[in-house]
């Protein structure tokens, strides 16, 4: 969560196709700007993919072959689909952050709860009172809290660790 993780991370951008929803939301609960294209012909995903230099993660291996820059991922199995994308980047921090919308890959930016009060009404009232972190989504304005949810995924990225 350091300052000069969060700058190597902005030095990959990935596109995950169709299949690769669910790495999608992982990969942007720990901070990488990660596209997904949904319902969209092969054509219309290598020109994204080229056009906004993301690296293109497939399952499909013909796809990955018209592609100068994707990670071609043969397991159906989340967390190995996971470990394979980190082992691509050794150098990068994979830990859970607060940069990225899991819905909708936007940037988050904290809340100020004394003037954001579209946010504030999003947040329940202990919530607000225990003083978390809050943040919002500069896109969809989609409010994010540390709390049970974000206890539950550090602990599971933390046992795909090993
Ligand atoms: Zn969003």
């Amino acid at each position: 969560m350091s300052v000069a993780g969060a700058t190597e991370r902005a030095s990959v951008r990935f596109l995950a196709d169709e299949m690769l929803g669910r790495l999608a939301r992982y990969l942007r609960f720990v901070g990488f700007d990660t596209a997904y294209a949904r319902g969209m012909p092969d054509d219309e995903i290598l020109r994204w993919s080229a056009g906004e230099s993301r690296v293109l993660l497939t399952r499909d291996r013909r796809l990955a072959g018209r592609s100068p820059s994707t990670l071609l991922l043969t397991s159906g199995d989340i967390i190995e689909q996971f470990r394979r994308v980190r082992a691509a980047y050794p150098d990068l921090p994979f830990g859970l952050t607060f940069d990225r919308c899991t819905l909708c890959n936007g940037t988050l930016v904290p809340v100020d709860i004394s003037r954001d009060s579209v946010a504030t009404e999003a947040v329940p009232e202990a919530v607000r009172a225990s003083g978390v972190g809050l943040f919002r989504c500069t896109a969809c304005g989609h409010v994010y809290w540390e709390g049970s949810h974000t206890r539950a995924i550090r602990e599971r990225l933390a046992s795909w660790s090993t």
